[in-house]
This record gives C-alpha cells, sequence and structure tokens, in this order.
C-alpha cells in the first residue's frame, strides 16, 4: 500500500518563542513516515507571526499545509490526506495538471505523482486585499519591489507588504536557522521600512518534514514559498513570487536546462497555485537578469540594501557583517552585469572588499 502523509485540522496556538516577542502559530499535526529516520512520527508544523497577524490566519483549509509539504510528498511518493477542506480551485489544478505533469517531466529528480485526499471547498475567504512578495534581497526579489512599488499606477496591484520566511535553508540545525533569520530579518524590516511596506516575518518549521540535504525543498520551492500566503489568506489577495529566468528559458523538464531550479517553469506553477480567493504571479519573467539590474540600479534602496551573496548571512552574527562577500560566483556574476551596465555607486558597495 502507497504510504500516507495525514494533516490534522489547522489550529491557532499562542506561545512564549524565541523567534517574536509576541508569536502566533498556525499549526497542524502532520504523521508521515519521517524520510530520515524511516520512524513513524506525528509531529506538530506551523507558521509563526508576530501577534498582529493573528486575525488573518485561516486555520479553516488545509491549503497552506498541502502545499507546504507537497514537494517532500512529491519526491517520496506519499499521498496527502487532509481533514479540514482544500480550496476547489486549488485542487482541480493541482491534480489535473500540476502533479501530473512535473512528475512525468521530472523522471531524474524524481518527482512522483501522488493522490490528495480530503474535502473541497469553493466559498470566498473575506480579505484585507493586501499585495505581498517574498524577499531575498537579490537583484529578481529588488525588480518586484521597484516594479510593483510606489511607482506601480495600478491600485490594486500595488505592493503593500514584504515577506520574509525561513524557507529554503540547506541547514537542519533549528539554532543556527534561527539565528542565521533573525540576523536577515533585521535588514529585511530596515529595507521595507525605507520603501513604506509593512514586513510580514513568517517562520516555520517545514524543513522537518523534508529529506536532508532538502533536494526538494531546494529545487521545487515556489509552493513551500507560496504556502505563507495561503495561511495568511484573510490577508493576501496577490502574491507576486520573483521569477529567477525570462519566459525564453521555460522548461518542465530541470534536465534540460542544466543548473536551474523549478522557477524555470514557475508561471505554469503559479498558475495551478491560484484560488478563489488569492492569485499568483510570476514577476520578471518579462525581462532577462541584465534588463532587471538596468531597471534597478538607479533606485536609492537597491544601492543600499543589494544583497546577491549567500554566505554573508552565514557570518559571524556578533560581528558587523557586509552585504555581499563580493568573492563567491554570484557576487562576482552580479559585480561584472553592474559593470556592464554602469552601475557605479552600487559597484563600489559591492566591491568594497576587493578594492
Ligand atoms: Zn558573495
Amino acid at each position: 500500500m502507497k504510504k500516507k502523509i495525514i494533516i490534522s485540522k489547522p489550529f491557532i496556538e499562542e506561545e512564549k518563542s524565541d523567534i517574536f516577542k509576541n508569536s502566533v502559530k498556525l499549526c497542524a499535526h502532520i504523521t508521515m513516515e519521517n524520510p530520515n529516520t524511516q520512524k513513524l512520527e506525528k509531529k506538530k508544523c506551523y507558521f509563526e507571526f508576530n501577534r498582529e497577524y493573528k486575525k488573518y490566519l485561516c486555520d479553516t483549509r488545509s491549503d497552506a499545509f498541502v502545499m507546504g509539504i507537497l514537494s517532500s510528498a512529491m519526491e517520496l511518493g506519499y499521498d496527502i490526506e487532509f481533514k479540514a477542506p482544500i480550496s476547489e480551485k486549488l485542487y482541480y489544478q493541482l491534480t489535473t495538471y500540476y502533479i501530473p505533469m512535473v512528475s512525468k517531466h521530472n523522471p531524474t529528480y524524481p518527482m512522483h505523482s501522488i493522490k490528495l485526499i480530503g474535502d473541497l471547498d469553493n466559498t470566498k475567504i473575506e480579505n484585507s486585499k493586501a499585495v505581498a512578495t517574498g524577499y531575498s534581497g537579490g537583484v529578481d526579489s529588488f525588480y518586484t519591489i521597484i516594479k510593483h512599488g510606489k511607482i506601480c499606477d495600478i491600485a490594486t496591484n500595488k505592493l503593500t507588504h514584504i515577506v520574509f520566511n525561513s524557507n529554503c535553508t540547506s541547514d537542519n540545525n533549528e539554532e543556527r536557522i534561527k539565528k542565521t533569520y533573525l540576523k536577515k530579518l533585521e535588514e529585511v524590516e530596515a529595507m521595507a521600512k525605507e520603501a513604506n511596506l509593512k514586513t510580514i516575518a513568517c517562520y516555520n518549521n517545514l524543513y522537518e518534514f523534508y529529506k536532508f540535504p532538502f533536494r526538494a525543498f531546494n529545487m521545487f520551492y515556489s509552493t513551500t514559498n507560496g504556502s505563507i500566503a495561503y495561511a495568511l489568506q484573510k490577508l493576501i489577495k496577490i502574491y507576486y513570487i520573483s521569477s529567477g529566468g525570462p519566459i525564453s528559458e521555460f522548461s518542465l523538464d530541470l534536465d534540460r536546462i542544466n543548473g536551474h531550479d523549478s522557477q524555470v517553469f514557475d508561471v505554469f506553477t503559479l498558475s495551478c497555485m491560484n484560488t478563489e480567493n488569492l492569485s499568483f504571479y510570476s514577476s520578471g519573467m518579462e525581462c532577462r537578469r541584465i534588463d532587471k539590474i538596468e531597471y534597478i540600479i538607479k533606485e536609492p534602496l537597491v544601492q543600499k540594501y543589494l544583497s546577491v551573496c549567500p554566505y554573508s548571512s552565514f557570518q559571524d552574527i556578533n560581528k558587523n557583517s557586509v552585504l555581499n562577500c563580493s568573492i563567491c560566483e554570484k557576487c562576482l556574476r552580479t559585480l561584472t552585469e553592474l559593470y556592464v551596465c554602469g552601475g557605479g555607486k552600487i559597484l563600489q558597495s559591492l566591491a568594497k572588499l576587493l578594492m
């Protein structure tokens, strides 16, 4: 018999936390065979926020938890059973298009075809029409912020919130993950304040339900990143996920586009993630990375906060660290692109260790 992940009805908890002073968690108990120990376990999965977001947490749907664990289930070949309903439109899109197509076209990774088992709900959820995007500090992220920030003349699409989550970690040490997260959060909050946007900080423990070293977690991450928007379905109406590449690189088969992850088919993934309440967009797929750099380099916000380096957050948290190391592959790539685009001021700040 095929193995199964069982997600309990979601519930809300207020408890002391070492992440936020006043914390609230959207939780569900997840029962599954732990892929790292092969033991059957029942563990609490949670999305943790500042308590001001309590009224926006959606505990009547399983959407956040199903999407948070979907890539793990597909990697392991486990079906998912949920005790609270999932949004009907989301169920239709996942079971008709996303799961069969991604599993068929990624045999190497591999991603398996799985079943989703549980009730559906197509009723509307009242929400506050917030427009949000995730934040990494990189070029793609800033392109979304500048494009949909103060210059956006369509009120419905204008950015109101920045989401900073703890996803996409390659670490499995809770203490280190929390330290790294809180260190970066300070920088995100300062940037958001200057951009006149509110910060939604979300710490979650989704990584605990993935097979180490988190290949599926970090290769097929748009569903996990989007899961935070489902947790806040009473707040968020539109969610932009920044695209890492142009539409010309689209392929469902990651083997064909060596060096890329699932962001190359985000336009497909995100179209399957929409619900009756929530719309996702792949922001930036309309242009190349070099076009994005040209678009953002004159912005003082970008010149101050652009952070492309994957290693800067691992520096000693007690020392005054820099946003970019200026010697790793990502930093050097961006330095070259800035040189080509004539981004003098930002080039100097990025390259200060080299000079
Ligand atoms: Zn670097």
